[in-house]
């Protein structure tokens, strides 16, 4: 059969080729520690089923929802975002909208088709989300990458960010807290980011807020546009219930923008998916947003445990060279080129061993991680840290005796 250009230059998620490695394991009798996972391993919270269940019961629930989402729905997303990031948009305009979609990575795909002709660039920081250079690929973009490493704690040069800008330069994507690293960029680099970004006015950040309710170390992050206001006006910032409500099945996310792009974003959306999920949307009008703060406390309390837990294992074993504090999202990426483990089987070989090392700890350890290769991060793994208790210190036992063996 013919298959467009577009597949076959497209690749496989890592993750999920993992995770079937994981489950053949399985299945075969073996016992795996499964640190692959990109989601909360907890049940939502009743104050948001219950409203589902009361939208249950009505036709709206079911029928056609706007293709945009719901205008109540908008504006309460609107003033989230508003309190949540302190900020206020009429203090720009009120040329800005919301556009619900299904799922974050919904809403950047289409993001990325409202901006990006073929040949435009688009600066992405790595260590990234695996589906950023996937999703820019798609619609005939290039992607630009800055780097950025364990002993700077993950954190890219904003001048490395300086040089990547062309004048094919569309957009910037910005994922903080981050996925893989677990990391927040402090207040000073939010501001010269913002700084930046007041000299380059024609460019868009895509702002990936997605775990930004997950920050369980203060400070909690500020974003760049809190510094300067005026760049909301090249900003669209994302966010979804797929994490902090941990309901990455019900496949809601969206985005607030300036009108021209959210305008833009309902002309597709229109063409092709069509309005979100009308339940999942109502129970939202319905609900308390500031029952999140709830729900978060214990979770960021487990989070915070285990990243200290990490912390004091990673002294104790001589693997300090490759720790650096995460304090968000629910990773931590290790780099296996700063252990004893790897110092003494490859010396300072640069060649990229992570997949050779990730397939070690899976098939003779048992802890299952995602190799970095496709994060665009050599020699390094990405580890959930959202396991309970138990298991997570047992992992980690594992883990460490392994790296820290020569
Ligand atoms: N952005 C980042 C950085 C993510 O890690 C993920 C999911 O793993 C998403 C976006 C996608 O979220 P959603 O489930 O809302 O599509």
């Amino acid at each position: 059969m013919f298959l467009s250009s577009r597949v076959k230059n497209a690749n496989d998620s890592v993750t999920l080729q993992t995770n079937q490695k994981v489950i053949q394991l399985q299945d075969g009798g073996k016992h795996i520690y499964n640190m692959t996972a990109g989601q909360l391993p907890f049940k939502p919270m009743a104050e948001f089923t219950d409203k589902i269940t009361k939208q249950i019961n009505f036709l709206k629930s079911y029928q056609y929802a706007p293709v945009a989402g719901f205008p109540e729905l908008r504006k309460k997303i609107l003033s989230y975002t508003e309190s949540t990031r302190d900020i206020l948009f009429s203090d720009i305009d009120d040329e800005f909208d919301v556009v619900v979609s299904n799922g974050a990575k919904h809403t950047i795909y289409n993001v990325l088709g409202a901006i990006v002709d073929p040949g435009d660039e688009v600066i992405i920081m790595a260590p990234y989300w695996v589906s950023y250079p996937e999703m820019v690929n798609f619609w005939g973009g290039v992607i630009q990458v800055v780097n950025s490493h364990s002993y700077d704690g993950f954190t890219p040069d904003i001048e490395d960010i300086r040089k990547a800008i062309s004048a094919k330069t569309r957009a910037i994507i910005l994922n903080c807290p981050n996925n893989p690293t677990g990391v927040s960029y402090s207040e000073k680099w939010m501001k010269d980011f913002a700084d930046l970004l007041v000299e380059n006015p024609d460019i868009i950040v895509i702002s990936d807020e997605i775990y930004h309710e997950l920050c369980y170390f203060d400070p909690k992050v500020s974003f760049f546009y809190k510094y300067r206001p005026e760049l909301l006006k090249q900003t669209v910032i994302v966010d979804g219930i797929s994490k902090s409500f941990s309901c990455t099945g019900l496949r809601i996310g969206w985005c607030v923008a300036p009108k021209k792009l959210t305008a833009a974003l309902t002309k597709i959306q229109g063409q092709t998916t069509s309005g979100a999920n009308s339940l999942i949307q109502r129970a939202l009008i319905d609900f308390d947003f500031s029952d999140l703060k709830h729900f978060m406390g214990p979770v960021k309390e487990h989070l915070r445990k285990n990243a200290d837990y990490l912390r004091e294992k990673f002294r104790q074993k001589g693997l300090s060279k490759c720790w650096y504090q995460s304090t968000s999202a629910f990773y931590f990426m290790i780099d296996y080129k700063r252990t004893p483990y790897f110092e003494a089987k490859y010396g300072d070989s640069t060649d990229d061993r992570a997949d050779e090392i990730s397939t070690l700890l899976l098939e003779d350890v048992g802890v299952a991680l995602v190799s970095g290769s496709s994060f665009g991060a050599p020699n390094t793994a990405r580890m959930s840290i959202v396991l309970e208790e138990g298991p997570f210190t047992e992992a980690i036992e594992k883990l460490t005796n392994f790296l820290s063996h020569k």
